[in-house]
């Protein structure tokens, strides 16, 4: 964790915190081993030990049994503190919706959502994320060009095809009024017998948007941005200058 989130952290742990610990709920009966799993990822996040606890969740949600709203909450914060924040605020808006106004994280879900906004509002603006706040990086398919090249099928990367007027002679006959065989230089091709490739007019290669990154150059990678520039890196150079483009 760098020092600059740190702040923010610390204030969340005092918005989210005020309440005191994390309990479990003693109102309903789940499955048994969701009940102790639970309980495993409240002691960490008790202990802010958020990895361990965003790890927890994961084994519970695999479990696919019904869920305790509170696990959404819960699993919400976790996620925020280990800056997932795209998962976070799925969670935290799928609390809202089942528990609502008298869910006994309400007060706390509503913080987490001015927190959430926050967090996406840099995202928005940031120009090295993508808009859940992955990190961009350069397109390994197009290697960041945005643009795959390939070699054209119709003249098979020659650049020319055979001139069909005169089938590659360069020369076109015709009958005089006296019947005799009159030559004429090939008008299509002006005599080379051949004419541009119609289909890459003579470049050779054919172009096309590269369908991965949809011809961005860069594709969000696993690391959450931290919206800091760092090195000189080409791609991020060329991604703010499309942004600015778009
Ligand atoms: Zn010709
Ligand atoms: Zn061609
Ligand atoms: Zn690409
Ligand atoms: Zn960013």
């Amino acid at each position: 964790m760098d020092i600059k989130t740190l702040p923010r952290l610390m204030l969340l742990v005092l918005a989210l915190g005020c309440s005191g610990s994390h309990s479990l709920w003693a109102q309903n009966s789940y499955n048994k081993q969701v009940e102790a799993q639970m309980e495993v990822a409240i002691g960490q996040m008790n202990s802010g030990n958020y990895e361990d606890a965003n790890l927890t969740f994961r084994q519970i949600l695999k479990l696919e049994v019904v869920l305790p709203d509170d696990l959404s909450y819960l699993f919400a914060e976790t996620l925020y503190m280990v800056r997932q924040y795209h998962n976070s605020k799925n969670f935290l808006d799928k609390y809202l919706r089942l528990a609502g106004p008298n869910g006994r994280y309400y007060a706390q879900a509503m913080d987490l959502k001015h927190f959430l906004d926050d967090e996406y509002e840099a995202i928005l603006v940031c120009k090295l994320c993508d808009n859940r706040g992955y990190r961009l990086i350069s397109c390994d398919l197009c290697h960041g060009t945005g643009v795959i090249t390939s070699e054209c099928y119709f003249c098979r990367g020659v650049g020319v095809n055979l001139c069909e007027v005169c089938k590659g002679d360069g020369i076109t006959t015709s009958l005089s009024t006296f019947g005799e065989i009159q030559y004429h230089t090939c008008p299509n091709c002006q005599g080379k017998g051949q004419v541009p490739c119609k289909v890459c007019h003579g470049e050779k290669v054919t172009r096309e948007t590269c369908p991965d990154c949809h011809g961005t150059g860069l594709n969000a990678g696993n690391e959450i941005c931290d919206h800091e520039e760092r090195g000189s890196s080409r791609a991020i150079e060329q991604q703010s200058s499309r942004t600015i483009e778009q």
